[in-house]
């Protein structure tokens, strides 16, 4: 089967989160179970520096909001993946993917516009023509109208990576998409007076995934459906949660070159030096026989970043210690910041993006935080599992569906797991302090994390049978 993606972020060069991760890995696991794969991308500027993108000759006219524009394609491979990067500078050759210092550029409706109306208008000339344009989050939501549209005889799946964003913009925006006015209808673009991107991509998509099986149950309730939950009821059949894997080669201790010295099951010598070096790295006092915790996330309220500051204290005077990179809201940084002054020895706040110095707190730290009260899926905690960081997560979406409890009798389980507010936080720090205490059953639980396959394995599986479910429809396939 040919599947094209369209997405905005690929890692390492174009990545804001979990996107990026899934888009390097996916497709190309797709790839190596014999199919045919593609990848839409906007030449971002780190994309274009990457070098891994050359210029070809091909243009495309695109039908924008501005009228039409060209846009040039450059192509790459990566893994069997057939890539392909939409160049309009204007509109993305800039420093941030969706904007800077916490606030979106102002002309995101134009640049997306133009992001999925240009992959659509791709498609169509792409050897050989995809059966299933895969449709990445809200930027793109556009695609499955554009498809419809234009009669085009190509299916397209919508996969939800966040229901938390959703691209929404002014009525008054609609006429300048060049879609038919029947589009604009609360079975298309329109929710509640306004268009809504994502919700339209949701409507019109011949299938629906999301990145968990928890998460696909949870946002058909009213409380974790961000006011899309009636219209993913309304689709139930047609959605499907398929848990995200990570690249197992891309992320493994025994090998990873940003860490001070590699480790693995049986070799865990290494280990306890990546300790040593993160807290030399991050300036702390050694954490004296008391564990270290750590963070790797978005500032936002959803990853619960708030309800981590509020355990510091306590969470210091019994002698833990906290590492934190991220950055994101700005409320949320300065409170981080505040904390890392008031406390210099014990907490340690990097505010900003550094794939390495993340790699070193997966290694480095005793447990993995992330109180997420909303979680589509959540890559870190995998990562933090595999470089043997114990999880103390909420019990929220695919951290429930990646994070086994621990149980001390069958001495099974990989983390922990609590409710998502103040009393949950406290409590999971509280057990893992206590199970601090237990070394024999520390290594436990971090030998049942390193030993896991996270791979993507059977992901291409359930993926294949959503394509597969669409080619008994009607139609080219
Ligand atoms: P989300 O996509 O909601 O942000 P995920 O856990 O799915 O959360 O993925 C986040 C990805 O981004 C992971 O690869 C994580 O390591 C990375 N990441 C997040 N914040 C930072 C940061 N400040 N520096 C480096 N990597 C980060």
């Amino acid at each position: 089967m040919n599947i094209l993606f369209v997405a905005t972020e690929l890692a390492p060069h174009a990545k804001v989160g979990g996107l990026a991760d899934v888009m390097a890995a996916l497709p190309q696991a797709l790839a190596k179970a014999g199919h045919g794969v593609s990848l839409v991308v906007p030449l971002h500027r780190g994309l274009r520096r990457s070098g891994e993108f050359r210029r070809t000759e091909r243009e495309i006219e695109v039908p924008g909001v501005e009228g039409v524009k060209s846009a040039r394609v450059w192509e790459g491979e990566r893994g069997g993946v057939a890539l392909f990067g939409l160049e309009r500078d204007e509109f993305f050759d800039r420093e941030g993917v969706y904007g800077e210092g916490g606030v979106d550029y102002p002309d995101s409706l134009v640049r997306f516009q133009f992001l999925a109306r240009g992959a659509v208008e791709l498609a169509r000339y792409v050897e050989p023509t995809p059966d299933v344009i895969q449709v990445n989050d809200w930027h793109v939501g556009l695609v499955p109208a554009y498809v419809k549209a234009l009669g085009l005889p190509i299916r397209t799946v919508c996969t939800v990576h966040n229901l938390g964003y959703q691209g929404e913009f002014s009525h008054t925006d609609f006429e300048k998409l060049g879609l038919p006015e029947g589009v604009f209808r609360p079975e298309g673009l329109e929710f509640y007076g306004k268009m809504n991107f994502l919700k339209g991509a949701i409507a019109m998509a011949d299938a629906v995934t999301t990145v968990s099986p928890s998460y696909a149950q949870e946002i058909q309730d009213q409380e974790r459906g961000h006011g899309l939950h009636e219209v993913l009821r309304a689709r139930a059949k047609q959605l499907t949660g398929i848990l995200n894997g990570i690249d197992m080669v891309e992320w493994n201790p025994a090998k990873d070159g940003a860490l001070k010295n590699n480790f693995k099951v049986g070799s865990m010598a290494g280990r306890v030096e990546c300790r040593a070096a993160l807290e030399k790295e991050m300036g702390l006092e050694p954490a004296n026989g008391k564990p270290i915790f750590g963070m790797v996330t978005r500032m936002t309220r959803d990853k619960g970043v708030d309800l981590a500051w509020g355990e510091v204290e306590r969470l210091l005077r019994r002698g833990g210690r906290l590492v934190v990179l991220g950055a994101g809201d700005p409320v949320l940084e300065e409170e981080g910041r505040r904390l890392a002054q008031l406390y210099p020895k014990q907490v340690a706040v990097r505010l900003g993006y550094d794939e390495g110095l993340a790699r070193r707190i997966f290694a480095g730290a005793d447990f993995f935080l992330m109180p997420s009260r909303s979680e589509p899926c959540g890559l870190t905690q995998m990562y933090s599992m595999r470089y043997g960081c114990i999880p103390v997560v909420a019990d929220v979406g695919g951290l429930r569906d990646t994070v086994q409890e621990w149980d001390k009798k069958t001495e099974k389980g990989t983390g922990f797991r609590v409710l998502p507010t103040a009393e949950g936080v406290a409590a999971g720090v509280d057990r893992a302090l206590a199970i601090w205490d237990e070394p024999a059953m520390m290594n436990e639980i971090r030998r049942n994390g390193m030993s896991k396959d996270w791979g993507w394995g059977s992901a291409v599986p359930a993926y294949e049978k959503v394509y597969q479910s669409l080619a008994s429809k009607p139609g080219r396939f």
